[in-house]
């Protein structure tokens, strides 16, 4: 058991046996919330820190960050108690600041364009891992005008949630708890590949949070192709799940849509997808593909961005393209991570 992973029962439990009297729980309990390790509980005897220092802490150190002088997009390389490291950014917008979050180290899904996946998934990630994140972000970036740093989150970082579904709903239920980092629901989002039984238990289990779905193509043939997860959930079965959400929550589905040029991004292609999206309370989200340097795929312009999501709304299907932050400063998926281990590597 780590300390960054216990309820506050667990942590009076462990504090408890320590022999010390009750109200160090307490402590300890407020100390953690903010993610701060034995070692600089500074409010402690020093015997009692040494004492707590014996269970492991089971959280994040930032390694590496790199701000983009661009849009002040901050992109954070963290290191695991274990050595991984796993990426995380954090995003400025005009309503908040969002932080997108990994929830693996790694990926086991395979897309053909995402880097995250190229050596497939090391191990996930515990929920205290990732409230580490949250934690030291907001230790990192102190709030300025408003009580926390991170308003928002996406589970978009490396890593398939829904492969590690219990410790992201238990993270989920954490980081919304009014006795924790207190970040509504409402305000959170996951996406997932379409892994289709998980996104029925998710609905039941997680309701308030945004359901994003990367869908990235409207054939089978095209959707296989470039995820071998539609081998096992192909897209009807992605859909009927994303439309089950729709009715069960009346919460629009988000379907992510990279472009990728020559293989989704014709105006057959986005009629197609109009044809499939039809009648759906969702909206779908471009994004340019960022190409990544294995994967010799490419990506599209802006401006022709623009016209799919054109071509997609003539079809009324609500479409945004998705702003690029951070392009300076290897905001991608898995981009940073690969570069420092193969510098690493030598
Ligand atoms: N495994 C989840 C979470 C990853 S979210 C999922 O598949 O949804 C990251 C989003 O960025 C996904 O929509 C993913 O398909 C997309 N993505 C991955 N690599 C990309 C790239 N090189 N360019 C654009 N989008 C990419």
């Amino acid at each position: 058991m780590y300390w960054m992973d216990m309820t506050e029962q667990e942590i009076a439990d462990t504090v408890g046996a320590f022999g010390v009297p009750k109200f160090r729980a307490a402590q300890v309990r407020d100390w953690l919330k903010k993610g701060v390790r034995p070692e600089d509980m500074t409010n402690l005897p020093k015997n009692l820190r040494e004492q707590l220092s014996s269970v492991p802490f089971g959280g994040a150190r930032i390694f590496d960050k790199r701000i983009s002088e661009k849009d002040g997009t901050v992109k954070y390389l963290f290191e695991l108690e274990d050595g991984n490291l796993v990426e995380g950014v954090l995003m400025r917008y005009s309503y908040g600041n969002t932080v997108c979050l990994s929830t693996q180290v790694g990926c086991n899904m395979g897309c053909k364009f995402c880097a995250s996946t190229l050596e497939g998934c090391v191990r996930s990630l515990r929920p205290g891992e990732m409230l580490s994140f949250l934690a030291e972000i907001e230790r990192d970036e102190p709030p300025t005008d408003r009580e926390r740093t991170v308003t928002n989150i996406v589970l978009m970082g490396s890593g398939e949630p829904l492969d590690n579904y219990d410790n992201v709903v238990t993270f989920l239920k954490r980081v919304t708890s009014p006795s924790g980092p207190n970040i509504s629901a409402r305000n959170i989002s996951l996406s997932t590949c379409g892994l289709v039984p998980k996104i029925y238990s998710f609905i039941d289990d997680a309701p308030h949070v945004t359901l994003s779905i990367s869908l990235h193509a409207h054939s089978n043939e095209v959707r296989s192709s470039i995820m071998p997860v539609n081998k096992a959930y192909p897209i009807e079965q992605v859909l009927e799940a994303a439309n089950t959400y729709a009715q069960r929550t009346g919460r629009r589905v988000v379907f992510e849509y990279a472009l990728i040029g020559g293989v989704n991004d014709s105006e057959a292609d986005a009629k197609a997808l109009a044809q499939r999206l039809k009648g759906m309370l969702c909206h779908v989200n471009l994004i340019p593909l960022n190409p990544v340097k294995e994967r010799g795929l490419n990506g599209v312009t802006r401006q022709h961005a623009y016209r799919f999501q054109g071509w997609l709304e003539e079809n009324r299907i609500s479409a945004t393209v998705r702003r690029e932050m951070g392009a300076d400063i290897e905001g991608a998926c898995g981009q940073l991570r690969r570069r420092v281990l193969n510098e690493m590597r030598g």
